[in-house]
């Protein structure tokens, strides 16, 4: 047996990181920012998911040993312009919560002309990084569309409004394990994962 690697993700978010240990193999030890309350939290000043996941991967990994994977996600919806996108987490506002973010993005929708379109993707940016330096980007999707009608418990954020292609329910009412094999960090994760297999780290 070899020792576990020692993988820090580098999210106070504990759904996030939830999934992101879900996925992972056995193999990882998984830590996260909750292990590490006194780090500062990184700004997330760009303007693309990338953009933020570098910055939080780089940061975060100058501060602390080992290897470091950011996780920069949200949802981008064609109508809105690719709205939210980076400012998913804050689109009703600096402390807009899930509930507020959700019914902000409702109303936006239903103030467009009748019948447009609701098609919508999840990004996902990963970066892994060491010692202040990027090691290895990664980007994952899912497409779908959003619904004027939310409905279920699971996931976070906007999984309730978000239906993905070929299914005829909302994110929120899938079972974890399903949305963990579909969803855009399992995308990005599956590529991290090759790239660990390739690189022998
Ligand atoms: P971040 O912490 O800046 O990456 O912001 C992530 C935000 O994007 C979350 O607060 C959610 O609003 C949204 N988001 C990201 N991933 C998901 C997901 O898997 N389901 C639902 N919403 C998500």
């Amino acid at each position: 047996m070899t020792n576990p690697t020692i993988l820090t993700i580098a999210t106070r978010n504990a759904h996030k990181a939830q999934e992101i240990a879900a996925i992972l193999p056995a193999h990882f030890s998984v830590h996260t920012l909750a292990d590490y309350p006194t780090l500062p939290d990184v700004d997330e000043t760009g303007s693309t998911f990338a953009e933020n996941a570098a910055l939080k991967a780089c940061t975060i990994s100058a501060a602390l040993p080992g290897l470091v994977l950011a996780d920069d996600s949200g949802l981008c919806v064609d109508a809105l312009g690719g709205a939210p996108g980076v400012y998913s987490a804050r689109y009703a506002g600096e402390h807009g919560n899930d509930a507020a973010n959700n019914a902000k993005l409702l109303a936006d929708l239903a103030a467009m002309p009748a019948g447009t379109p609701g098609t919508a993707r999840f990004m996902c940016a990963m970066c892994l990084a060491e010692g202040g330096q990027i090691k290895a980007e990664f980007i994952g999707k899912v497409e779908g569309s959003i619904t004027a009608n939310p409905a279920g418990e699971h996931g976070f954020g906007y999984d309730p409004l978000f239906v993905p292609t070929g299914y005829t329910c909302t994110m929120a009412e899938l079972p974890a394990e399903e949305k963990n094999r579909i969803s855009h960090r399992a995308d990005a994760l599956h590529q991290f994962l090759a790239y660990i297999c390739n690189s022998g780290i």
